[in-house]
């Protein structure tokens, strides 16, 4: 369920905002998010998990936005960054560092002495070797560490394998069979406190069984350590849960949570989620403009101003985003290829789709586009980072400026070394660059 809707005037609308009245404004492509559709989707995931004491830590690489983390911090979520640059994106948006987890395969010693220095909840270690370093760092700043320990819990997320994190042969998490002994050599440390343990088994997982195979796996575990004396506070299940992009129909994120916490509840141990795509995914289009309709020999492409560079999830994972076009027409279908301007024969939204007619200037609107969106967009081929926008109601407030093209060389240098300005070579002129 989301937030994005056909008004009566049978226009598509972010809440109370119609998407056409937003690209009059801000023009496209332009990100729009509705934010009764991200409190929606904390509510119900925390209905799930009621019955037990737990934390939803907010996976911010879905989504960075500062007033998206803002809003998060609201509902009372806490974080999980897999970097330090993400911790401080969310200390930015008024996060404590108590409420933020460090997570990531591969944190770089100065990373680990930060969150550790700042206080952060805890350090989620993926290795015995990465143990090492931190109780280094630790015995170095005199301080004990807060750690969880990110297990391999060996069990297949049935995704697709870009996104798939949970099996032996994925670089993440600890080894199933080396968990017993880096618990042991930890708990022989007195600058570490090994309060967690956790998985995170992949990304847009669309059944239940995965989940529920890694819970009970987990629990085995963390009862195992409990009993040894590992003093544990924090079981985690990390995120994973899918969305409905096209036709998927993944569990609810209240049935999700239930069946979690009916396993975890008998623990007594406080379940921490890090759920990402299910609460943003969903609560984000792309709104983009045709700029061309092509007639090849054997295909028409609808060729749209936005691009891979700005979504580029069909390009790397095979993804589908629906196409809904923001004023209806009548219903003239024909069948094309919907593509961006970037030369790429990747950067292709939709193939051989049966779609109502388009003209030259229609607005689309790619749905889903919240989660692993934005946050992956580049520069390629030239192209500023588009506008985002917050709906909320009848207010739509922009929570990110266009970029110039200027902002193309920002941080450059001439050859002769002086930095580039942000002034325009004078033959471009006033250059309409929106
Ligand atoms: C990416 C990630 C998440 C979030 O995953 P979603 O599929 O977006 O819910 C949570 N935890 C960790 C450790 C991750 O790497």
């Amino acid at each position: 369920m989301d937030h994005f809707q056909r008004n009566a005037q049978g226009v598509l609308a972010a809440e109370e905002v119609s998407l056409k009245d937003i690209a009059k404004e801000y023009g496209t492509p332009t990100f729009v998010y509705a934010k009764a559709t991200i409190e929606r989707h904390v509510r119900v995931l925390r209905e799930g998990v009621k019955d037990v004491p737990h934390s939803l830590c907010y996976a911010i690489k879905a989504n960075s936005n500062l007033a998206i983390l803002e809003t998060l911090a609201g509902l009372g979520c806490d974080f999980d960054a897999v970097s330090i640059g993400e911790f401080v994106q969310a200390l930015k948006a008024g996060a404590k560092p108590e409420q933020v987890i460090l997570s990531g395969v591969g944190k770089r010693d100065d990373e680990m002495r930060s969150a550790l220095k700042w206080g952060a909840r805890y350090i989620c270690v993926e290795s015995i070797e990465e143990l090492k370093a931190l109780e280094q760092i630790a015995c170095h700043e005199k301080v004990c560490a807060p750690v969880a320990v990110r297990v391999n819990p060996d069990v297949d997320a049935k995704t697709h394998p870009y996104i798939a994190t949970g099996l032996k042969q994925n670089k993440f998490g600890v080894a199933w069979n080396q968990v017993h002994e880096l618990y042991r050599w930890g708990q022989e440390r007195s600058a570490l406190s090994l309060i967690g343990v956790t998985c995170h088994i992949g990304s847009q997982l669309t059944t239940m069984d995965p989940f529920i195979d890694a819970a009970k796996r987990i629990g085995v575990l963390a009862g195992e350590l409990l009993e040894r004396g590992v003093p544990l506070r924090d079981v985690g299940m990390g995120g994973g849960l899918g969305i409905p992009y096209t036709y998927e129909n993944p569990p609810t994120p209240k049935e999700y949570g239930q069946a979690l916490s009916d396993i975890l509840k008998p623990l007594g141990l406080n379940l921490v989620l890090e759920p990402g795509r299910v609460i943003v995914g969903n609560a984000g289009i792309l709104l983009a403009k045709v700029v061309r309709i092509k007639e090849g020999s054997e295909r028409v492409f609808v060729i749209l101003d936005a691009g891979m560079n700005d979504l580029i999830r069909p390009a790397l994972y095979q993804a589908t985003h629906r196409l809904e076009k923001v004023e209806v027409s009548a219903a003239n279908h024909a069948v094309v290829d919907v593509v961006g301007p970037i030369c790429e024969s990747a950067d292709t939204f939709l193939e051989q789709e049966s779609l109502g007619s388009m003209e030259c200037g229609d607005l689309v609107a790619l749905r889903s586009s919240g989660a692993y969106a934005s946050v992956m967009a580049s520069h390629y081929n030239g192209r500023p980072h588009v506008a985002e926008i917050l709906v909320d109601g009848k207010r739509a407030q922009l929570i990110k400026k266009r970029e110039s093209i200027a902002d193309l060389w920002r941080g450059e240098f001439h050859l002769q070394g002086d930095a580039a300005d942000s002034t325009y070579p004078l033959e471009t002129g006033s250059i309409d660059d929106e």
